[in-house]
C-alpha cells in the first residue's frame, strides 16, 4: 500500500484514531467515542462524548439512564472530527440503530463494520456495501461450519411446535436488544398475530423499538396473566431466564432459544434447549467472505471472533489481511 494508514490504530481496548483523539467502540471509558451499536460490549457508558445514531443513543440512554455528551449522527450523515477525519455512519443491518463507520482522511478510507449481517431484518435498514481501502470486519461466526439457515425456516419450526402443542407454550430465549424484537417482527411477518408474552426484562427495549417505528403487535407481560392465558402462546424471555424458577409460572413450556450458536448441539444441550432456532444477527461464513469480495478492500483487518479461519481464507484468495487482538468483546449478542 502506498499510504501507511498510521492515523488509524488498533489498540487492545478499541480502534483508535490518533489525529482526532477518538475511539471506536472502546471497551473502557474515554473522552471521545464513536459507537457502532447499542450492545453492551460495544456501547460502554461513561464516555465524555459519544457519537452514534439517534437510535443507538436512545438505547444507551435506556441502559445507562443518561445521555450526557450524546452526539447524534443519522445514517448517511458525516461528522467532522479533528485532524481532518470525516466519520460517516452507514447501516450495518445488525440491530436497531447499528452502523458501520466509514472514516475518510484525505481520501484514505477505512470502514469499521461493527457487528453486521447481510440478511433482511424488519427491525433495521440493510447493510450497505461501500468501497474502502481497509475493511475492519467482525468475525463472530468466522468458521465455514456457521451457515445460518433462512429465518423463515426457523420461524416455521417455532410455529409448528406451537401448533403441535396447543395446551403448552413455547418459551423462546432471546437477547433483549435485537434478537427478541427481530423474532417477534418475523413472527408477525409470518402471519402470527396472537398476543406474545414477555418476561418483564424485555419490555422496555420492545417499547423503545416500537417508539422507533418497529411494529411488534400485541405484547403482554407474563406477570399480568395466568397460566391458562398463556396456553398455546409464545413467550419471550432473556436466555438467563430459560431454566430458572421464573419459568414455573408458565404452562408446560417447550424451551427454545434463538441464537447463531444453536448450530452447535452442545450449546443447545448446555441450556437444556429442546427447540434450537438458528437465528443470528451476525454475518455467517458466506456473508463474511462475500462482503470482503464485494467491498474489495486493499486490506482486511479481522476482529471480534474467530479470526484465524477468515485470515486463512483471505490468504488463499490472495487478499491481504491481518487479525487484530481486541479485548473486552464477547459473543453475548449473537
Ligand atoms: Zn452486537
Ligand atoms: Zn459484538
Amino acid at each position: 500500500m502506498s499510504a501507511d494508514f498510521s492515523w488509524i490504530q488498533p489498540e487492545p481496548h478499541g480502534i483508535y484514531i490518533p489525529p482526532a483523539d477518538c475511539w471506536i467502540d472502546p471497551s473502557r471509558a474515554v473522552d471521545k467515542a464513536l459507537v457502532t451499536h447499542g450492545h453492551a460490549d460495544h456501547a460502554r457508558g461513561g464516555h465524555g462524548k459519544t457519537a452514534a445514531t439517534p437510535e443507538t443513543l436512545a438505547i444507551m440512554k435506556l441502559r445507562y439512564a443518561t445521555d450526557a455528551g450524546a452526539v447524534p449522527v443519522s445514517y448517511g450523515e458525516t461528522l467532522r472530527l479533528p485532524g481532518g477525519v470525516d466519520a460517516t455512519f452507514l447501516p450495518a443491518g445488525h440491530v436497531l440503530g447499528s452502523a458501520q463507520i466509514l472514516l475518510d482522511r484525505a481520501g484514505e478510507r477505512v470502514i469499521v463494520t461493527g457487528d453486521y449481517k447481510r440478511r433482511a431484518d424488519p427491525t433495521c435498514p440493510q447493510f450497505q456495501v461501500t468501497p474502502c481501502d481497509i475493511l475492519i470486519t467482525e468475525a463472530t461466526f468466522g468458521l465455514p461450519l456457521f451457515i445460518h439457515p433462512p429465518i423463515e425456516d426457523e420461524i416455521g419450526k417455532l410455529l409448528q411446535a406451537l401448533a403441535d402443542n396447543p395446551d403448552a407454550c413455547v418459551l423462546v430465549g432471546a437477547y433483549a436488544l435485537g434478537k427478541a424484537q427481530r423474532v417477534i417482527a418475523e413472527l408477525r411477518a409470518a402471519g402470527h398475530w396472537a398476543p406474545i408474552y414477555l418476561h418483564g426484562a424485555m419490555e422496555r427495549m420492545c417499547r423503545l423499538y416500537e417508539e422507533w417505528g418497529v411494529e411488534l403487535g400485541e405484547l403482554r407481560l407474563v406477570a399480568d396473566h395466568s397460566k391458562d392465558d398463556m396456553r398455546g402462546a409464545i413467550v419471550v424471555c432473556p436466555p438467563s431466564a430459560l431454566n430458572d424458577r421464573w419459568s414455573r409460572r408458565l404452562p408446560d413450556p417447550i424451551t427454545a432459544m434463538a441464537s447463531g450458536w444453536m448450530r452447535v448441539r452442545q450449546r443447545a444441550r448446555q441450556r437444556n434447549v429442546e427447540l434450537p432456532l438458528i437465528i443470528s444477527d451476525h454475518a455467517d461464513w458466506h456473508e463474511l467472505t462475500r462482503t470482503i469480495e464485494e467491498v474489495n478492500p486493499q486490506e482486511s483487518w479481522i476482529t471480534h471472533g474467530r479470526e484465524e479461519a477468515l485470515l486463512r481464507w483471505c490468504q488463499l484468495n490472495q487478499r491481504r489481511a491481518r487479525a487484530l487482538a481486541l479485548v473486552g468483546y464477547d459473543d453475548e449478542d449473537d
